[in-house]
């Protein structure tokens, strides 16, 4: 085993001292490679106070100084890019390139929050009165925290600090206990980048360490990615302490395949949706809804021996598609749901159950699986799995289609395959979900645009990265200005509209 994992406050790795540490774990072969320290809320107050001390001099910084620490960042993380895809897929599990993936997709909001100063542009008008004007600023919220998953252990991060710092913000970094080491190292290079010690503060943990952050009243606002029932709790504690809070949480994202889809066209982007990164995605397609059975029939014809096809293997072997999932506790749930699946009366296709891969006997992997016939009271539909499992609906009507993606408690994302204009754009009119897809199976934003779901998938009222993180991580501030600064008339007792005379 190696050395164990630290926290990283004001400016150095720091080693945990509360004496509760919870194994990392290699999900390819089993074994635990190290431990990650858990903070008592005592070592979350030493964050906090960091954070608190540095934010004066840090918000004082002319934004255009404090993008040039990310400037550099930006060339150290195409720098380490390799060694840092590396941590991802030895404590995530996903393959390499995937892992490169997610961190170009960060590096991506790294290089919006880079343009800062043109985002935090105010809006002045002259003359609001008789030589009166006013202007407004975005200001820092002061000390702000982010809680993550583990699922995109240095993109998701990213989609939160860059954009804070850039503000003026200082961060405290709350990563998932699973797979901490590449988000560590983020802030490793962040301070080799040149930022200055308290800025940007890590500590690792799970309730305890939360719960400090969420009743601490320095602590001005909170980002939380993760699953629906922790954001909820997430989200009404944060409030409940005066809190701005965003919170983005699960998904049960489907794809709506119409018969006038290109099949081959929709059963590549499903192979890809469903079981990229083992299905451990808020945008992983998880129901596939066919229009009309031959639809349907085609869809499984097609799907059914590419699935059976996939590489499953570990990381370390280029040709793996799919990796392991992230822990036994995620294969054991989602293996449950594959059984209740078969006992609730779905017809199940391919069966990712029992796959045995040499040399990789304790590993964690669940193969590809398929159902057909699936029905919206099964568990298999309602819930979200987070694992390789896809799930076929058949209905006869488009209408019915985007009824089920309406009703769903869910609505972080979806899609529809289809080569009518009309019916795709009455979809994305209609539907009932925060990122819409046509023929495009993962509609993730941009950076410079923002990602959240609607529905159960987000509590609060901000968007991630972009100008709603821009927004989110700001106060704004109006200014009313004299000059000349003499009042006529004495004291006013009475509010005057601009076009009375001041
Ligand atoms: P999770 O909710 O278990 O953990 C998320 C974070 O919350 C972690 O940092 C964890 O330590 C912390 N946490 C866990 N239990 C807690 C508790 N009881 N009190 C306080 N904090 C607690 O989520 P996960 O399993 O790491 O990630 C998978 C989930 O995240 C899925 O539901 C997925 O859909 C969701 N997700 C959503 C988005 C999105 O943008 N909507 C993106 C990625 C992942």
């Amino acid at each position: 085993m190696t050395e164990q994992l630290t926290h990283f406050i004001d400016g150095k790795r720091v080693p945990g001292t509360s004496g509760n540490f919870q194994d990392v774990f290699n999900p390819a072969t089993g074994e635990a490679h190290t431990q990650v320290p858990l903070a008592s809320s005592d070592e979350v107050k030493a964050a906090i106070a960091s954070a608190q001390a540095a934010f004066p001099a840090w918000s004082g910084l002319a934004p255009a100084k404090r993008v040039a620490v990310l400037f550099k960042f930006r060339e150290l993380l195409y720098a380490h890019a390799d060694e840092i895809s590396e941590l991802v897929s030895k404590e995530h599990g996903k393959t390499l390139p995937d892992a490169k993936g997610e961190l170009m997709r960060g590096i991506e909001v790294v290089e919006f929050a880079c343009g800062i100063p043109s985002a935090l542009k105010g809006e002045f008008s002259d003359s609001v009165a008789t030589n009166v004007d006013t202007h407004s600023i975005r200001q820092p919220l002061g000390v702000v925290a982010g809680i993550t998953p583990f699922n995109f252990p240095t993109m998701v991060p990213m989609w939160m600090f860059p954009v804070a710092l850039a503000a003026g913000n200082t961060f405290i970094l709350k990563p998932s206990e699973r797979d901490p080491s590449s988000t560590l190292r983020l802030v490793e290079l962040l301070h080799e980048a040149g930022l200055p010690k308290g800025v940007m503060n890590l500590i690792n943990g799970g309730k305890e360490a939360v719960d400090e952050l969420l009743s601490n009243p320095v602590v001005k606002a909170i980002s939380f990615v993760g699953s629906t029932q922790v954001g909820e709790y997430i989200y009404s504690e944060g409030c409940k302490h005066g809190k701005r809070v965003q919170a983005l949480c699960g998904a049960k994202n489907h794809m709506v395949v119409m018969p006038d889809a290109d099949l081959d066209k929709a059963v590549d982007a499903l192979m890809g949706a469903a079981y990229g990164s083992a299905g451990e995605r808020c945008m992983a397609i998880s129901v596939a809804v066919a229009v009309g059975d031959k639809t349907a029939d085609a869809l499984i014809e097609k799907l059914t021996p590419k699935i059976q096809a996939l590489k499953v293997g570990p990381y370390t072997d280029a040709e793996t598609e799919m990796g392991p999932v992230v822990t036994k506790e995620s294969k054991d749930r989602i293996e449950g749901y594959i059984q209740s699946g078969v006992d609730q009366g779905a017809k199940l296709v391919v069966d990712g159950r029992g796959l045995n891969l040499q040399g990789y006997e304790n590993g964690f992997f669940v193969g590809g699986t398929l159902f057909d016939d699936v029905t919206t009271d099964m568990d298999i539909y309602t819930d979200e799995i987070f694992g390789p499992v896809l799930a076929v609906v058949r209905t006869q009507e488009y209408e019915t289609a985007l009824q089920m993606v309406n009703d769903h408690e869910y609505g972080n994302g979806t899609a529809i395959f289809t080569q009518d204009g009309d019916a795709a754009r009455d979809f994305t009119t209609r539907v009932q979900a925060g990122m819409v897809g046509v023929n495009v199976p993962i509609p993730v934003p941009v950076a410079y645009h923002s990602f959240g779901g609607w529905k159960r998938s987000l509590f609060g009222d901000h968007d991630i990265h972009g100008m709603e993180g821009v927004r989110f991580y700001t106060k704004l501030k109006a200014i009313t200005t004299r000059w000349p600064s003499g009042i006529k008339d004495g004291a006013q007792f009475h509010f005057k509209a601009g076009k009375e005379d001041h």
